[in-house]
């Protein structure tokens, strides 16, 4: 019998990459949507067509258990989360409940349907925050520095105690930063390369950021929802760094995404403390040995690929929609 796979955070952009995985793998995929009219539900519909859509919140612990009742999966990946930090200041309470306690209401609709259900977390390099080591593996210590930080290690803890209470098979995979042309615009990565794409075609004049004095450890998401189902055909649960070792700065994003228009980013990008947080994480870089030597996964886009990919995937989405629409 083909396996069945439930996906929290299908709407997000690792939700359809990962929907597209398992698909191709033969999985039956179920996506959890959330509320009524969900505007980004058409989209992730027409990527992946073969997913089933089923309703449910992790803010409600009834839905997720009629859902687990209805599309009895074998595995669950739980990408579902108010993942952008600067609304995680904003809403910390709802941050904590969806982002933290939502963990612990998928984890007991587990327990209580079928315990046997292979779970996969989202965790964040955002736990490591204000870094106790250069590069962070598994056993680094955590300092997060935001609300949504907090959460995930708060949902990193319960996962590990589900596993070690209960025995169910339950991992996380610290994932750091990682971007595609499905990344929200909310986000630095896309947002400059939306940017770049819309200053080149003349659609804005340029491009206000917060603090250009970070520096990020940025890998392709259509690999790293891979090492996630990696993670839940081991023997063993076990958690797992997701990175690509090399670290980049803010200003060395702008240098190649501009410059693959031909443009030269200081001429255009302007100060906006609007953008500023009340406190950021510096630097990150992961150390993904264990995922290599265990679950063979390896990264293969380089940093000027991923910006390069991007980039041209905005350029081509701003030509059509100037054509469609006009200026
Ligand atoms: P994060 O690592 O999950 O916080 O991912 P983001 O893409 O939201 O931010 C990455 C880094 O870029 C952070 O250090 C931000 O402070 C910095 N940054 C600078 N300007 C901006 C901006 O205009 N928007 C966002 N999202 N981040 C910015």
């Amino acid at each position: 019998m083909a396996d069945t796979a439930l996906i929290t955070g299908i709407t997000g952009q690792d939700g359809s990459y990962l929907a597209e995985l398992l698909v191709g793998l033969g999985y039956n995929v179920y996506g959890l949507v959330r509320g009524q009219n969900n505007p980004r539900l058409p989209v992730v519909a027409q990527l992946c067509p073969a997913v089933e859509f089923i309703e449910g919140d992790l803010l409600d612990q009834s839905s997720l258990i009629a859902a687990l009742e209805i599309c009895q999966p074998t595995e669950v990946y739980n990408l579902g989360a108010i993942s952008f930090v600067s609304l995680s200041y904003k809403q910390a309470v709802l941050t904590g409940e969806v982002s933290g306690l939502g963990v612990t209401r998928m984890l007991e609709a587990i327990r209580t349907v079928n315990p046997r259900i292979r779970f996969f977390q989202a965790s964040s390099s955002e736990m490591f925050g204000k870094v106790r080591e250069r590069p962070q593996n598994e056993l680094t210590g955590f300092h997060p520095r935001s609300p949504y930080g907090v959460a995930k290690v708060y949902a990193h803890y319960i996962t590990a105690n589900y596993r070690e209470s209960y025995g169910i098979f339950a991992c996380s995979g610290i994932l750091f930063n990682h971007e595609s042309p499905r990344r929200g615009l909310e986000f630095v990565t896309r947002k400059i390369t939306s940017g770049a794409a819309r200053i080149k075609l003349g659609l804005q004049p340029n491009l206000a950021l917060g603090n250009l004095e970070t520096e990020r450890d940025w890998g392709f998401a259509g690999e790293y929802v891979d090492a996630m189902h990696r993670m839940l055909q081991q023997a063993e649960p076990r958690d797992f760094v997701v990175a690509t070792g090399e670290t980049h700065g803010l200003r060395e994003f702008l240098q190649v995404a501009f410059s693959r228009v031909g443009l030269n980013w200081e001429d255009h990008v302007i100060s906006d403390p609007r953008f500023l947080r009340p406190i950021d994480v510096d630097s990150l870089i992961g150390d993904a040995s264990r995922a290599r030597d265990e679950l063979g996964w390896i990264p293969k886009t380089s940093f000027e690929d991923l910006v390069t990919m991007m980039v041209d995937a905005d350029l081509t989405l701003q030509e059509r929609l100037v054509s469609q629409v006009g200026r």
